[in-house]
C-alpha cells in the first residue's frame, strides 16, 4: 500500500520526473512495458500481436497539457495514427486521455479535438476508448463522452469505468440502458477513501459485480459491449464462468490487458477463442503511464531495478 501511495506521488511529481527522465537507460528500462518512443515502434508491436491471434488498442502516450498548442499537436498525432494503422492494415483501435486534449484548457476545445478525431476513425471504420484519469475527471469525461454521443451522434467511442470507485455502479447502470461500450479496470489513481473502496478486496468484489451486470441480458439486449481490462486470474475466471453460464458466445466480449504485463496469460486466454486486446501504449511521454505500472506490483519495482543494475 505505502509502496503504492508512493509511486502513485512519482508519476505526479514533476520534478521526480525530470530526474528520473535523465537517469542514463530510464527509456530502455521503460520498454518492459512501451513499445517504444515512435508511431512506427507502435504499430510494429502491434503487427506482432496480431500475428500471435490478439487484438490491440494503440495509445499514444501522454496526459495533462496544459497548452492549446500541445492539445491541437496531440489530436494531429492521433490523426497520424489513424492514418497509420489504416495504411499498415493492423487491427487496432485507439485509447486516448481528454487531459491530452486540453481538457485542463477548456471542455469545449477538448471536445472539438475529439471530434476531429472520431471524424476521422469513422472515416476508416475504427474505434476511439476514452480512457479514465483520476477522479477529478470523472465527471466531465462521461459528460464529454455524452456529448459526443448524443449531441453529434458518434457511436465509435466508448469509456472506461473504475472498479474502485464508489459512483461507479450507478454510471454502469446508466451506460449499460444507454448501450454503451465500456471498458472495467479496478483503477490506478490514487483516491481518498470517502470516494473510493479502499482495500482490494471491496475492489475485486465491485469488479466482478459490475462485469456481470454489464454481461446480463438486460444490459445485453441494448446493446452494451465490455472489454474486460484485469490480469487478475480471480476477475478472469469470474467472468467466464459469468459469461458461459449465460450462454455468451467467446465473441460477445473481450478481455484487455497492457502491453509486457502477462503475455503468457494473454495468448492462453486467445486460444481458449476469447477476443484478447492488448493495451499498446508507445511514445515520448511515458513517465506517469511507468510508474503507474510499477505502482500496481512491487514486483515490477525489483525486476526494473535488477536490469538497470545489470546494465
Ligand atoms: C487494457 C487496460 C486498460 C486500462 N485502462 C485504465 C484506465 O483507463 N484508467 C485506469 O484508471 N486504469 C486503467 N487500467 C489499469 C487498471 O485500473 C489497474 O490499475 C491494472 O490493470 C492492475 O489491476 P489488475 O486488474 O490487473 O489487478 P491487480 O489486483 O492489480 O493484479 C492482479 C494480478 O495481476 C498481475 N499484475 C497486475 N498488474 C501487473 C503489472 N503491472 N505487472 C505484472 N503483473 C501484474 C499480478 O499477477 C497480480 O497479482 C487499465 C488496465 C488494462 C489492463
Amino acid at each position: 500500500m505505502l509502496m503504492r501511495s508512493f509511486f502513485l506521488y512519482l508519476a505526479r511529481s514533476r520534478t521526480a520526473r525530470k530526474i528520473l527522465m535523465r537517469l542514463p537507460g530510464a527509456q530502455r528500462v521503460a520498454r518492459r512495458f512501451v513499445a517504444g518512443e515512435t508511431l512506427a515502434q507502435g504499430i510494429q508491436a502491434v503487427r506482432a500481436l496480431n500475428a500471435k491471434g490478439l487484438l490491440a488498442t494503440l495509445d499514444h502516450l501522454g496526459e495533462n497539457v496544459v497548452t492549446e498548442m500541445d492539445a491541437a499537436r496531440a489530436t494531429q498525432d492521433y490523426l497520424d495514427l489513424l492514418n497509420a494503422i489504416a495504411e499498415s492494415g493492423v487491427n487496432s483501435n485507439v485509447s486516448l486521455k481528454l487531459t491530452q486534449l486540453g481538457l485542463d484548457i477548456s471542455f469545449a476545445l477538448c471536445l472539438n479535438n475529439m471530434r476531429c478525431i472520431l471524424e476521422r476513425a469513422l472515416e476508416y471504420g475504427n474505434f476511439v476508448r476514452i480512457d479514465m484519469e483520476s477522479s477529478a475527471y470523472t465527471e466531465q469525461t462521461l459528460r464529454l463522452y455524452r456529448a459526443l454521443r448524443n449531441e453529434h451522434g458518434f457511436r465509435n467511442v466508448g469509456v472506461v469505468i473504475q472498479a474502485y470507485l464508489f459512483r461507479s455502479e450507478a454510471d454502469v447502470r446508466a451506460l449499460a440502458a444507454e448501450g454503451a461500450n465500456i471498458r472495467l479496470c479496478k483503477g490506478a489513481y490514487k483516491e481518498p477513501p470517502h470516494i473510493a473502496f479502499p482495500q482490494k478486496r471491496a475492489v475485486d468484489a465491485n469488479f466482478i459485480k459490475l462485469a456481470e451486470y454489464y454481461l446480463s441480458p438486460e444490459a445485453r439486449e441494448r446493446g452494451a459491449y465490455i472489454g474486460v481490462a484485469t490480469h487478475d486470474d480471480n476477475m478472469i475466471n469470474a467472468v467466464k464462468t459469468y459469461a458461459a453460464a449465460q450462454g455468451i458466445p467467446k465473441d460477445g466480449f473481450e478481455f484487455q490487458m497492457l502491453y509486457g504485463v502477462r503475455s503468457q496469460a494473454q495468448l492462453a486466454l486467445a486460444s481458449e477463442g476469447y477476443k484478447v486486446r492488448v493495451y499498446v501504449p508507445y511514445g515520448t511521454e511515458w513517465y506517469p503511464y511507468f510508474m503507474r505500472r510499477l505502482a500496481e506490483r512491487p514486483a515490477n519495482v525489483w525486476f526494473i531495478m535488477r536490469n538497470f543494475f545489470r546494465n
